[in-house]
């Protein structure tokens, strides 16, 4: 078992290689992957149009890059090379970091009290938005990115709440931290992943010490029928 774990930490230090900035080891990894740039684009298995096309992708769909073939881009489609034009199909980099540069964490320990999705309506919402965190009231908030503050103010069902915004692997996103008892932090303000930016409470549409925290894939929308662009937080989590 130890030759094992031994063998795959090897295995991933290949892959990814290792950066030293300061005194802490970052991990970094860069993959090139492919935006599509116009709808029903098909998706054939050899470079060239005399191949099958095995399906279409749309503007905005990015696909991981396997290299080039004449006019032709390779794509991993389904697991499995495929070919699109190169025409419709730019590439570009991400640069991934397992440290605090990188990625979303928990805004605050506690108990999941209410998940993401489908609500009964009882408190005004038939859609939950984003997560329940039940935990004492004066429990620490972090940013759960790094990002820049949009928003601290008391306001309505959120009561105390603040709204960060975030670029993560070149992808906009927008966080919400409500029902806050105390907020640390004010607009325009950057702010480091992990850092306390508040404190949890039972402010505003709020019945019992928690925080309601949400995702959103670029600016906020509100909806309290449908998920909008809200994302569950729990799939982005690391
Ligand atoms: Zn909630």
């Amino acid at each position: 078992m130890k030759r094992m774990i031994t063998t795959m930490t090897m295995t991933a230090l290949v892959v990814s290689g290792f950066a030293t900035t300061g005194t802490e080891k970052v991990e970094a990894a860069t993959t090139y992957k492919v935006k599509v740039t116009a709808d029903g684009l098909r998706v054939r298995t050899g470079p060239s149009t005399a191949y099958k096309v095995v399906g279409s992708v749309n503007s905005g769909q990015t696909f991981n890059y396997l290299g080039v073939s004449g006019s032709w881009t390779k794509i991993s489609y389904g697991g499995t090379a495929r070919y699109i034009s190169s025409t419709y199909a730019k590439k570009y980099s991400v640069t991934t970091s397992s440290k605090a540069t990188s990625g979303f964490s928990r805004p605050a320990s506690g108990r999941i009290a209410q998940g993401y999705g489908a609500a009964s309506g009882v408190y005004g919402y038939t859609f939950h938005n984003g997560i329940d965190i039940a935990a004492p009231t004066g429990t620490p908030v972090y940013a759960s990115a790094s990002g820049t503050v949009i928003t601290s103010r008391y306001y309505g069902a959120y009561g105390n709440h603040i709204m960060m915004k975030h670029t993560v692997n070149g992808l906009s996103y927008t966080t919400v931290y409500a029902h806050l008892s105390s907020r640390a932090v004010s607009v325009g303000q950057t702010i480091a992943k992990g850092s306390r930016i508040g404190n949890i409470g039972n402010t505003g549409n709020s019945f019992g010490s928690h925080l309601h925290f949400e995702m959103h894939r670029g600016n906020y929308v509100y909806s309290a029928s449908s998920a909008a662009n809200s994302v569950n937080p729990l799939n982005y989590f690391n």
